[in-house]
């Protein structure tokens, strides 16, 4: 009988990422793989909107919380709970919720704590869609939100928070500019004000940083990235942590009695549990974000190998990262795992292991050498996703930032020439090679645009645009 592995397990990460569970045999339990007495090695996939009541008391019990047990998909799924208990397993939470993007993890988890009225303090250095969300939805259900620019700066929270401040928001690794935040620094001020700490972590993964271990309350992934790696299925998932006492009056939903929990609260029912409960119960249930089994499967096919792609990626990005801080035609590369990092620091002391796969450089020459640099690309795929097995490219302040204004563009950094990729698997010096490829062109456009080169002129010469760097032809003869 194999033995169920949680979060508190010292099994080691890699361990727990192909174990964590699915235990097989009678101890599996809830969603077991041996449910069906056929013991299944993968867990199976229930593709099935319901399941069977024995009889009248076992669906009264079922539905009353009497009785550990599945009733409906939407409520809860066999395939869909193994994958939960992994990834809460991995992150070192107590539960999880899987849901169906990463939209819907941030949606549902924000929704738990947040109602009309209330106010949610966020980094400004965030995922595009999460911000629209923010922005444009929040704000049409009452919620406001506030932004923190400079996210390493306690006072700078400080001065964010509000009375009505019910969730303070931050990604681990923001997007695009690797802008790493001081966690434990924000988990401090947040929890002197009774506030608890959502980190989206979906670009370290918990095999780079666990942010439960540096203060955080709550943890968000879009699993469609590195979880699953293989950029077939979207996945969202919401994970718990311990210590957040949600009995304090802040959380009337969860601090007074509930209509569902006859007279009961949430903070009484579930103790630390509360919050997960009701994100699980009132909130993931009834908006209805549920995944697919097949999905739930497909992202934990792809845990399985997480540790072994995110080392593999995070190697592949900093070698090429370095090289490309090398390039005449760069202006300026943002991956914190550089020693020229502004958030150097913060990547020794968080992401010890490896600063993830996802960085953005800036080529000189603005929109037009990014274009040409872009279009030149023969390995990279053009496309706005992440954490995928492939190598990908895109251009933010065209696609995923264009909606945001010159002057917010320009405060984020997102300069016309910024393009952001995620190193995938393949082997960097073929990366590399097609990175060659984009300088040539992007070269050849500023050359063009500045003045007129001879066809067939050397690398050098081509780059004789208006800001073509002195050292070029030292580099192009070395
Ligand atoms: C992609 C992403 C999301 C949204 O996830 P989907 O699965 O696309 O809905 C949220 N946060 C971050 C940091 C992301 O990269």
């Amino acid at each position: 009988m194999t033995q169920e592995i949680s979060g508190a397990s010292p099994l080691g990460f890699a361990t727990r990422q192909v174990h964590a569970g699915t235990a097989s045999g009678a101890a599996a339990g809830r969603g077991g793989a041996a449910a069906d007495g056929i013991n299944a090695r993968a867990t199976p996939i229930y593709l099935s909107a319901g399941f069977v009541f024995d009889d009248f008391d076992q669906a009264r019990d079922r539905f009353g919380g009497a009785e550990d047990g599945f009733t409906y998909t939407r409520i809860g799924n066999p395939t869909n709970a193994a994958v939960e208990r992994r990834i809460a397993a991995l992150e070192g939470g107590r539960e999880a919720i899987l849901v169906g993007s990463g939209q819907a993890a941030v949606s549902v988890a924000l929704l738990a704590l947040l109602g009309a009225g209330d106010h949610l303090l966020s980094a400004t250095s965030i995922y595009e869609g999460s911000r629209g969300l923010f922005l444009d939805n929040f704000a049409r259900l009452g919620i406001e939100t506030g932004f923190v620019a400079e996210a390493n700066d306690p006072l700078a929270w400080e001065l964010g928070i509000r009375p009505e401040t019910r969730a303070i928001f931050v990604e681990s690794i923001p997007n695009p500019k690797n802008d790493l935040v001081d966690l434990a620094l924000v988990a401090e001020v947040a929890h002197r004000h009774g506030i608890p700490l959502v980190v989206d972590n979906t670009f370290a993964t918990p095999y780079l940083l666990r942010p439960l271990e540096h203060g955080a309350d709550v943890v968000v992934h879009s699993a469609s990235k590195f979880l699953a790696g293989h950029g077939a299925v979207l996945g969202g998932v919401i994970v718990s942590g311990e210590g957040f006492d949600w009995s304090a009056g802040r959380y009337a939903h969860l601090a007074e009695p509930a209509r569902v929990l006859g007279g009961r609260s949430y903070a009484e029912q579930f103790g630390a549990d509360a919050f997960i409960s009701y994100a699980r119960d009132v909130v993931a249930s009834r908006f209805g974000p549920t995944p697919s089994p097949i999905n739930a499967f497909l992202i934990q096919q792809g845990i399985e190998t997480l540790s072994l792609r995110v080392d593999r990626q995070s190697a592949t990005a900093l070698t090429v990262a370095e090289w490309l801080e090398q390039q005449p035609e760069i202006e300026s590369v943002d991956y914190s795992g550089l020693a020229s990092s502004a958030h150097h620091e913060l990547a020794q002391r968080y992401l010890p292991n490896g600063q993830g796969s996802v960085f953005s450089f800036t080529v000189r020459g603005g929109t037009e050498a990014a274009r040409a640099f872009f279009d030149a690309l023969g390995l990279f795929t053009r496309m706005t996703h992440l954490g995928d097995v492939r190598s990908l490219i895109i251009h933010p302040a065209s696609t995923t930032h264009a909606w945001r204004s010159e002057q917010q563009l320009q405060e984020a950094g997102i300069w016309p020439g910024l393009l952001r990729v995620s190193i995938g698997v393949e082997d960097a010096a073929d990366l590399i090679a097609d990175l060659e490829r984009g300088f040539a062109a992007a070269r050849a456009a500023s050359g063009a645009a500045a003045a007129p080169v001879a066809s067939g002129a050397p690398r050098a010469a081509t780059a004789s645009g208006a800001d073509a760097p002195v050292d070029l032809a030292e580099r192009v003869a070395s």
